[in-house]
């Protein structure tokens, strides 16, 4: 935010108070003990949240996991090619169709071909050990799956698990009863993407599903976990505080924002 070509509310004061733009949904993961870091997604913000996740913690990238091919979620990757960082064979975690998406369609391919990247399959329900301290699993959930399927990870560390899932079309078709599975979480990051379903004018919201956060909330209000609403639109007024963060604050759960560090 702001949205290139929009003029709403959010994305007008975002162009003029710097401080209220916000970056496109991403999640770093850290082991201290390996001095070893990964990046869930690849956005449209790499550049930033690459400089920002090493600010924090000095060591190398070692790998990215990848949840699907819509833009906020892969288009990074162009960053890792020769036209600029040109790395070799970094790790990128994807689903079996993610990868052969990416094998087979320019330019991403040409990062196979060159060997900036290396593709790794992740099998869902199968966990992978990213590090001695961190494991990944993926979940797949219902998303409109116009070039791949679409993940969720489970993160595990020595002692705490964290759920995320930036991009879903609805709880409802997902294998797993939402309340249940994040009860045995101790974060969980959830697509919060709109909070109405009158919020885009003129855009038929069916046509781009995702959970509303009140629906979101009313399934967990009150869960033991630490439940943070994140992948907001930028027509979304949970980027203010006003009525509808309270209304959230109610129920017990808040919006993420950038920076916030949980250990693992
Ligand atoms: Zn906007
Ligand atoms: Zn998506
Ligand atoms: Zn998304």
């Amino acid at each position: 935010m702001p949205q290139a070509g929009c003029y709403c509310a959010n994305c007008g004061s975002a162009r003029t108070d710097p401080s209220r733009r916000r970056l496109v949904t991403c999640l770093g993961l850290v082991d201290h003990a390996t001095r070893q870091s990964w990046l869930i997604d690849a956005t449209p913000d790499f550049r930033e949240q690459l400089h920002a996740l090493h600010s924090l913690v000095p060591c190398p990238l070692t790998g990215v996991v990848l949840t699907h091919a819509h833009i906020g979620h892969y288009a990074g990757l162009v960053h890792l090619g020769r036209e600029a960082w040109g790395t070799g064979d970094l790790p990128v975690y994807a689903s079996p169709r993610m990868a052969n998406f990416l094998r087979h369609h320019a330019p991403w391919s040409q990062l196979v071909a060159m060997r900036n990247i290396e593709l790794r399959l992740l099998t869902p329900g199968g966990e992978t050990r990213l590090s001695p301290n961190l494991h990944l699993t993926a979940f797949r959930v219902p998303h409109r799956d116009e070039f791949t399927d679409t993940l969720a990870f489970v993160v595990r560390g020595p002692t705490r698990r964290l759920f995320y899932c930036p991009d879903i079309d609805t709880w409802d078709r997902w294998e797993h009863d939402l309340r249940s599975f994040v009860a045995d979480m101790d974060v969980a990051l959830l697509d919060a993407t709109f909070f109405s379903a009158d919020e885009l004018p003129g855009r038929d919201l069916s046509q781009i599903p995702h959970p509303l956060a009140t629906d979101t909330a009313r399934r967990l209000a009150g869960v033991d976990c630490d439940v943070r609403l994140v992948h907001l639109n930028h027509s979304n007024p949970l980027h203010r505080s006003g009525p509808e963060r309270d209304w959230l604050a109610a129920r017990g759960i808040s919006v993420g924002s950038f920076g916030e560090r949980w250990r693992l």
